[in-house]
């Protein structure tokens, strides 16, 4: 059998739900009410897989035609690595440029439009965090596609893992699971850390490291997560209204 990064992301998919929820149910971090938000999350997760699946393929097809040749040499000397070494040094670039992207969306309304829907989450869990507008996972599809695919040159399997770790983080970020990953906390996101980015009121334009807590250290928008009050409110503050939601979804 023969098979495809796609399908390395669904199977993974599959069992990060299996694990998640079996995680989420046995240490819950907080509190709460699945079925609160649960018609906004499942209209929200459909359009983010077919918006994801759309813009993977495309900026894939493009890439494909894109390597630009006076990289060749740094193409090259890429290829020589070992691939677990290839799929980090992937992780860490895209992390870092989603990183500024991030960034952006908190500093420019234009920007802003793309990612408030992200922010109406008020109830946090594994399923909320694919709440993205379309032009949010357009944004961020084009370095997690454009990287691996012109510099890297990630075969489908690697790609394929590649692709399964940023879903897993995705998972990490928004899970209800009370999880620590030990002596590396200082180096990656908690989702203690990612939920002070979710709070309604207090440091949402910090904590904006998708993977790697470094990131906000080096550029200021740090917040340790210990220091924040007892059950914080999360989302935008105020409650989103139905006629928005379109315009949300899209990004507009
Ligand atoms: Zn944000
Ligand atoms: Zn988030």
């Amino acid at each position: 059998m023969n098979l495809q990064a796609d399908d390395y992301e669904i199977i993974a998919f599959f069992g990060l739900v299996m694990l998640f929820e079996f995680g989420e149910r046995v240490w819950p971090a907080q509190k709460l009410d699945r079925l609160a938000d649960v018609k906004l999350d499942v209209l929200s997760f459909s359009f983010a897989l077919a918006v994801n699946r759309i813009c993977n393929y495309i900026f894939r097809a493009a890439a494909v035609r894109l390597t630009p040749p006076h990289l060749a040499t740094v193409v090259a000397a890429l290829q020589s690595l070992p691939s677990a070494l290839r799929i980090l040094i992937a992780l860490f670039i895209v992390d870092f440029i989603i990183y500024w992207i991030h960034r952006a969306q908190h500093n420019y309304d234009v920007f802003w439009r793309t990612h408030a829907w992200h922010h109406s989450i008020e109830h946090m869990y594994w399923f909320s965090g694919f709440r993205t507008s379309f032009l949010h996972s357009f944004l961020y599809n084009i370095p997690q596609v454009v990287i691996p695919v012109t510099l890297f040159h990630l075969s489908p399997a690697e790609a394929g893992i590649g692709y399964s770790l940023g879903i897993f983080i995705q998972f990490v970020e928004h899970t209800n699971w009370k999880m620590s990953f030990g002596p590396l906390n200082w180096l990656l996101v908690t989702p203690d850390y990612h939920r002070v980015h979710h709070s309604a009121s207090l440091h949402r334009g910090q904590n904006l490291a998708g993977t790697f807590r470094i990131w906000d250290r080096m550029f200021g928008t740090y917040v340790d997560p210990a220091k924040m009050p007892e059950g914080y409110a999360l989302g935008l503050g105020e409650p989103v209204e139905g006629k928005k939601i379109p315009r949300m979804l899209v990004g507009l």
